[in-house]
């Protein structure tokens, strides 16, 4: 692999920082904390708007649905950005990096014509209506319900840690339609049907984050199924793939440990012991680093990553949970609101590995897929 950036590259990460110092307010800092607060995503819509009318929302995306077919590096320059500036696409980079190219694969002509355009300009936020109080790793077993009548759906049960719900337009919802895996079908459903009802749930990450969502005989018509009924499996496989590879959390990680580093020693406060283990969280960065490029590198060539995918991602919940782990020893006033920056990494830090998926099954498949160990016998 040639780590060198080309002119191109360097030229649109300068392009994009220039962008960040000129839409950012003065007070972001204040608003970037709580990942999925009303003011972070009433902010992010004003934002996305102005990265959409400047052609930095999808530059990866092909023309036709408003992009201009970028090369995956492009993609993650930008993403590198948004995350050290604390992500003010909010919810957004849902839509950008997954739920967009998951209706451009999978959806149908009307689904695509009405959701895909207001994403490209910035307009709309999603919600996942994957978890369920007892299906999170084991989403196999989610229960809520759609039962066909007639021309239409009625759904019924209850998603649990569903961020963003309280201001999503959208929902990407799973739901059974038969037994079994392939008993899972999708539906994309306006969160103001009758029939919803979404509940905070409060948390120590931020107000307003994450969100119980009950469905109680939500109609819904045939046309909101993305995908031919079952085939929720084959589509929530390739739409995760995207999403794997999509995120670059350690740029935010590796930017507040320097800027934690920087605090302690401002204040004549890093130790030796501090300065040691400040080293073990920027080692840790640079390899998350490693392997997502290493991955992105794949995807520019035209290839599928394969396992390695699941160490990249182990790797970077890895570094956040270091670099949190960091800050709370040695920068515990931070926590108290003192160094928001550091606050908003603290809080996406401390649920790294359950938020996007346990860490435990990256574990498992790096066993399982990359190392190739054996099961052990029952
Ligand atoms: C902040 C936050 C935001 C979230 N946002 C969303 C969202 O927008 N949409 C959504 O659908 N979900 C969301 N989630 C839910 C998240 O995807 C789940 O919490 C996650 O998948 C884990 O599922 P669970 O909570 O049911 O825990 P479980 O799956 O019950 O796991 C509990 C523990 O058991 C371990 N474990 C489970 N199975 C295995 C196994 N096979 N091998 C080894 N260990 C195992 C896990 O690692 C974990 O430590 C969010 C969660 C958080 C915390």
């Amino acid at each position: 692999m040639d780590f060198a950036w080309t002119d191109e590259q360097l030229a649109f990460r300068a392009r994009v920082q220039d962008f960040l110092k000129t839409h950012l307010p003065a007070d972001w800092e204040h608003i970037a904390h709580g990942p999925a607060s009303k003011e972070q995503s009433a902010f992010a819509k004003t934002f996305c708007g102005a990265l959409a009318k400047e052609g930095l929302l999808v530059p990866h995306w092909p023309e036709a649905w408003g992009g201009c077919d970028a090369d995956p590096w492009i993609a993650f320059i930008l993403a590198e950005e948004m995350w050290i500036a604390g992500e003010p696409r909010g919810g957004q980079y849902m839509n950008v990096n997954w739920i967009g190219p998951t209706l451009m694969l999978f959806g149908s002509e009307q689904q695509q014509q009405q959701y895909i355009p207001p994403m490209a300009r910035g307009e709309t936020l999603w919600c996942q209506g994957f978890s369920e109080p007892e299906s999170g790793s084991d989403l196999a077993s989610l229960r809520t319900r759609a039962d066909k009548d007639g021309d239409s759906y009625k759904i019924n049960g209850q998603k649990i840690w569903t961020s963003y719900a309280g201001d999503a337009d959208t929902c990407f919802c799973l739901a059974r339609t038969g037994t079994g895996k392939n008993g899972i079908s999708i539906f994309l459903i306006p969160m103001d049907t009758p029939g919803i009802t979404v509940r905070d749930i409060p948390s120590i990450i931020g107000e307003g984050d994450i969100h119980e969502v009950f469905f109680d005989d939500v109609v819904v018509p045939e046309s909101a199924r993305l995908g031919e009924e079952g085939q929720a499996w084959e589509i929530v496989g390739k739409a995760l793939s995207l999403e794997r590879v999509g995120i670059p959390r350690f740029a935010l990680a590796s930017d507040t440990l320097r800027k934690a580093v920087d605090i302690l020693k401002q204040a004549d406060r890093l130790s030796s012991g501090a300065m040691e283990q400040a080293a073990k969280a920027h080692a840790a960065c640079e390899a998350a680093k490693l392997y997502s490029y290493s991955i992105i590198d794949q995807r520019a060539r035209g290839k599928i990553p394969g396992p390695e995918a699941s160490v990249g991602r182990f790797a970077t919940v890895n570094c956040e949970r270091q670099v949190a782990e960091f800050v709370v020893e040695h920068v515990p006033e931070a926590i108290s609101g003192e160094h928001p920056m550091l606050l908003a990494h603290h809080q996406r830090g401390i649920v790294a590995g359950v938020a996007s998926g346990a860490a435990e099954i990256q574990l498992n498949l790096i066993a399982t897929q990359y190392l190739e160990l054996p099961r052990e016998p029952r």
